[in-house]
């Protein structure tokens, strides 16, 4: 083994702990990955559908910039695994006519292709009334079911990569860059990773915030199919510009949710919260079966599409998220000298994994703590 080979441990295999192992491995370091479950999960936070990827905040450009290294990142990590994981359909967000200017004025300087989009060009959207639709063009839906089943594939070819399903980390011992195992095995590193995305809690003591959010899957009519397909992932849409949308295509469905139909709960809902079929993945009958409070399916559509009585109602599913409790948005921490946590993962955490799986990397290596996300090597240069 080369003198600057490193053994990295990563704990969870949802599109952190994957990206992180993936991009490690890349490095030349010898990774075990362990998941309490099957690899990929189907109960993780990111298995699902799909996943929207935009970068443009116009209220902070630094983050614009950082997060469009994003979409370069996915498209790189594409031509690695040779599979296609990105629709580059591009994100649409409603803004008051009044600032829409400004908005794309700031996508602009950060680099970003952005246009103006009329609302009366998506008809099959709702937008709240006086607003305008700003369009990133670098932008779009990630498969995210595709991205974990891709990258997992690869980690099992690789030979300096060691993947453990069914293994549950009870506690991690931050000094000594060790975990203990149900069952109590230990296992140690050179350097640990927690990923374990909303059940991060369980292993690192820092004051988060769960979300538990409804997302309503549909089939559209067979008459707007190819509209659909061509269409944008939307933002801040629905007739109180609360909601989002991301379109069909290869194989997914139409998703709608909205933050009216998110809430702040104690704990990620257990298997009593699964179909009645018992499986994980939803209630295919379209009833609201999201546990712990009622959603207004028809409702919710309505606000968000046109013509809704012309789409069905194929699924009904939630999904956790855990944000930093002083921030709102994600945390990366170092709980200990050879010991990394993803503590929340935040609302955005599937399009910014490949940033800190770089980070990650970088860190193993011995680059200084100081080093900016996005800032290490890009998947091309391993290509
Ligand atoms: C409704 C909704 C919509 C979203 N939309 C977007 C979006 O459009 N774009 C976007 O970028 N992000 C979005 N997100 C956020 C994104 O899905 C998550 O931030 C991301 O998937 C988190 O990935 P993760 O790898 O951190 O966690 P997860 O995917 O949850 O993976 C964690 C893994 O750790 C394992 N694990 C947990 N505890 C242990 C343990 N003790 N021992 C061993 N294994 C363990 C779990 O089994 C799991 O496999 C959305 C989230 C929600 C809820």
């Amino acid at each position: 083994m080369p003198p600057d080979t490193r053994h990295v441990l990563v704990v969870g295999a949802g599109v952190v702990g994957l990206l992180t192992a993936l991009r490690c491995a890349l490095a030349g370091h010898r990774v075990t990955v362990v998941d309490r479950g099957p690899v990929p999960n189907p109960v993780s936070s990111s298995f699902d559908q799909h996943r929207a990827i935009r970068a443009l905040d116009p209220a902070d450009r630094a983050a614009t910039r950082r997060v469009a290294a994003a979409h370069h990142e996915w498209l790189a990590l594409e031509r690695l695994l040779g599979a296609r994981l990105y629709r580059r359909v591009g994100v649409v967000t409603a803004w008051p006519a009044g600032e829409a200017d400004a908005v794309a004025a700031a996508g602009a300087d950060a680099g970003l292709p952005v246009e103006l989009v009329e609302p009366d060009k998506l008809p099959h959207m709702r937008f709240p009334a006086g607003s305008v639709g700003v369009l990133e063009h670098d932008a779009g839906v990630l498969l995210a079911r595709r991205v974990l089943t891709a990258v997992a594939r690869w980690l099992d070819a690789h030979a300096a990569v060691t993947v453990l399903p069914w293994q549950d980390v009870v506690s991690v011992d931050a000094d000594a860059g060790r975990v203990v195992l149900a069952g109590g095995r230990r296992l140690g590193a050179d350097l640990v990773f927690v990923a374990a995305g909303p059940w991060s809690r369980e292993l690192v003591d820092l004051p988060m915030v769960l979300y538990r959010q409804a997302m309503v899957y549909l089939s559209p009519p067979a008459e707007l199919a190819r509209w659909w397909e061509r269409a944008p992932s939307a933002g801040r849409v629905g007739a109180d510009g609360r909601s989002w949308l991301l379109p069909p295509g290869e194989g997914t469905l139409l998703k709608v949710s909205s933050s009216a139909v998110c809430r702040e709960v104690d704990a990620v809902a257990g298997p009593g919260d699964r179909a009645a079929d018992g499986s994980v993945d939803g209630f295919a009958d379209g009833s609201d079966g999201v546990g712990s409070w009622p959603v207004d399916v028809d409702r919710l559509v309505a606000s968000i599409l046109t013509g809704p009585e012309r789409y069905t109602v194929r699924r009904v599913r939630q999904c956790h998220y855990l944000v930093d409790a002083g921030t709102g948005g994600a945390r990366l921490v170092r709980p200990g000298p050879a010991v990394w946590a993803c503590a929340a993962a935040g609302g955005d955490g599937f399009r910014t994994a490949p940033l800190v799986a770089a980070r990650i990397a970088a860190q193993i290596t011995e680059t200084t703590a100081e080093n900016a996300v996005g800032s290490a090597p890009t998947w091309k240069e391993y290509a």
